[in-house]
């Protein structure tokens, strides 16, 4: 076939133009994947140092401190290395109570604080929210001893928004060669979890024991965070009785977990469990729901007294304790002046601006406030006076000394005036003996409890008790054994006054 040159030549001309094209389009295309590929690799390289930098803080993150800690320890001819866990105490509290914003700024003040502590050859990496890691290459001077300065380096105040902070830490070490390093980490969190579980703002060394210890933790925490629906709550309930009368003011619920293999456990050792690991906000709503339904049945049976709960910090933080404890007042028919919210002196003083938002919401909706473990913490007269309670409880310590201690009588002695001065009643806890109920009377104490009248007791048993004291002290006992507590109505609703039981209805 003969071709026709023209076109022949044409498509000569044509493919060698193809060609030439394709060849730049092909030298573009290179140019231009080579250009992907190493803005590709300048973005994965930028996501990989993100993801070794908190965004936050601009320390390390935690996969950033493991690198950092591989490469101090793999050296060759690397000595012994210390890795620090720093975890900052009820930290879930100051994020509820404030939000993302004034956390973030918060952090990078420890941060700041933490880096100065740990000097120029340390390295800092942010493990979890409120936890760090210190990574101290050699053992320039004892581990414990960079502990406490760490301790003591957020110890002081923070202010952020114009807001202080306070902060306490509980801190983990852990030190060993090369060969331990895989497991320094992991041993420095478990002596952090320790002290966290003891109650925190400590510090201690990592020891094999811990491991056991941390386990069998764990696995308590797990079964608080099931212990509602496995129903193995019961309240427990202790009259406080009027010192002249002698008649049942109150009755104060206090909480008991009966574990199904540990038994009873007290609740000083799990309320504060509770607290730190998120567990406080469902134990509460529950026993004030109990509280609520049990102050509903006593009333309908005729006794009278007050039922007092005890309130976490965490509950006053919460926005809407008040709105749900004058719902449930409302649906039980119960009068909130009847009804007692605990709160200690040290949650109190924790934080004035939340006690006061918080104490004015209660006294807005009529409910009796008291101020538990008075003398503990440390309040001023000034800071008492603004807050509408009605009633103060005297620590169990100064009444536990009563009989031998001339300074615990002129304490309490002192006590009892300042309150009468804000027209708030007084009431002595852990009244054990006649000597100590007999110096309480002297020295004008409105109200007692304690062993020596009654230990806290089942619902049912109170009820029992209350009518077998009645029947056994008929004598002594006016015609009501349970006192009439009822807030006055009108501009000082907040402030409860006492009326005289008449007769039971
Ligand atoms: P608290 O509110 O100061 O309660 C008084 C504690 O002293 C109770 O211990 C009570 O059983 C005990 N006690 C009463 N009378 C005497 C006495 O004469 N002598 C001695 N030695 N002790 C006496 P409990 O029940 O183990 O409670 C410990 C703490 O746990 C309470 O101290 C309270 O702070 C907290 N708690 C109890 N129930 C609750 C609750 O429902 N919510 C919250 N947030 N805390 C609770
Ligand atoms: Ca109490
Ligand atoms: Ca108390």
């Amino acid at each position: 076939m003969l071709v026709d040159s023209s076109v022949a030549i044409g498509a000569a001309i044509v493919g060698a133009g193809m060609l030439g094209t394709l060849g730049g389009m092909h030298w573009r295309l290179r140019r231009s994947t080579s250009r992907l590929k190493r803005r590709l690799s300048a973005a994965r390289s930028r996501a990989e140092d993100a993801e070794l930098r908190d965004p936050v803080t601009g320390v390390l993150s935690r996969r950033g401190f493991a690198r950092a800690l591989d490469a101090v320890t793999q050296r060759p001819g690397a000595g012994p290395t210390t890795v620090l866990c720093i975890g900052l105490d009820a930290f879930r509290i100051i994020q509820d109570a404030h939000g993302h914003a004034f956390v973030d700024q918060l952090l990078s003040q420890v941060v700041q604080r933490l880096v100065e502590a740990g000097g120029p050859s340390c390295t800092l990496g942010r493990l979890r929210t409120s936890q760090f890691g210190l990574l101290v290459p050699g053992l320039s001077s004892p581990a414990m001893q960079i502990a406490e300065q760490l301790r003591q380096a957020l110890a002081q105040p923070f202010e952020v928004d114009a807001h202080e902070v306070g902060l306490t830490a509980s801190v983990g070490v852990a030190s060993g060669d090369a060969a331990e390093a895989p497991r320094l980490l992991s041993r420095a969190v478990m002596a952090m979890s320790t002290v966290l579980l003891a109650g925190g703002d400590d510090r201690a060394e990592f020891d094999p024991r811990m491991a056991a210890d941390h386990r069998d933790q764990a696995a308590l925490v797990r079964d608080l965070s099931r212990a509602i629906e496995r129903k193995e709550f019961e309240l427990f309930y202790q009259p406080k009785v009027d010192s002249q009368t002698l008649q049942v003011t109150a009755a104060e619920a206090l909480l008991r977990w009966r574990h199904p293999s540990r038994g009873m456990i007290s609740p000083a050792l799990f309320i504060p469990l509770a607290e730190r690991h998120g567990l406080i906000a469902a134990i509460g709503n529950w026993v004030l729901d109990e509280a609520l339904c049990q102050a509903a049945a006593w009333r309908k049976n005729g006794m009278r007294m007050r039922v007092a709960i005890n309130v976490s910090g965490y509950q006053m933080r919460q926005d809407d304790f008040a709105a749900r404890l004058e719902r449930g007042l409302r649906a039980h028919g119960l009068q909130p002046g009847r009804f007692t919210c605990e709160i200690t002196e040290s949650t109190a003083m924790e934080d004035t601006a939340v006690t006061h938002r918080a104490f004015a919401r209660l006294g807005k909706i009529g409910v009796h406030v008291s101020i538990d473990d008075f003398g503990t913490g440390h309040s001023s007269l000034a800071a008492l006076r603004r807050l509408p309670a009605g009633e103060l409880k005297i620590d169990r310590a100064f009444v536990a000394d009563l009989a031998e201690s001339t300074e615990a009588r002129t304490i309490v002695e002192a006590i009892v005036q300042m309150a009468h001065t804000l027209r708030l009643r007084v009431v002595a806890e852990g009244v054990e003996t006649v000597a100590q109920r007999d110096h309480l009377m002297a020295l004008g104490c409105d109200e007692m409890q304690g062993y020596l009248f009654a230990k806290p007791m089942t619902a049912r048993a109170l009820s029992l008790w209350a009518a077998d004291a009645s029947a056994a002290l008929t004598q002594t006992f006016s015609s009501s054994l349970f006192k009439e507590t009822l807030a006055l109505p009108g501009a000082n609703a907040s402030r409860p006054v006492l009326l005289r039981s008449q007769s039971a209805p």
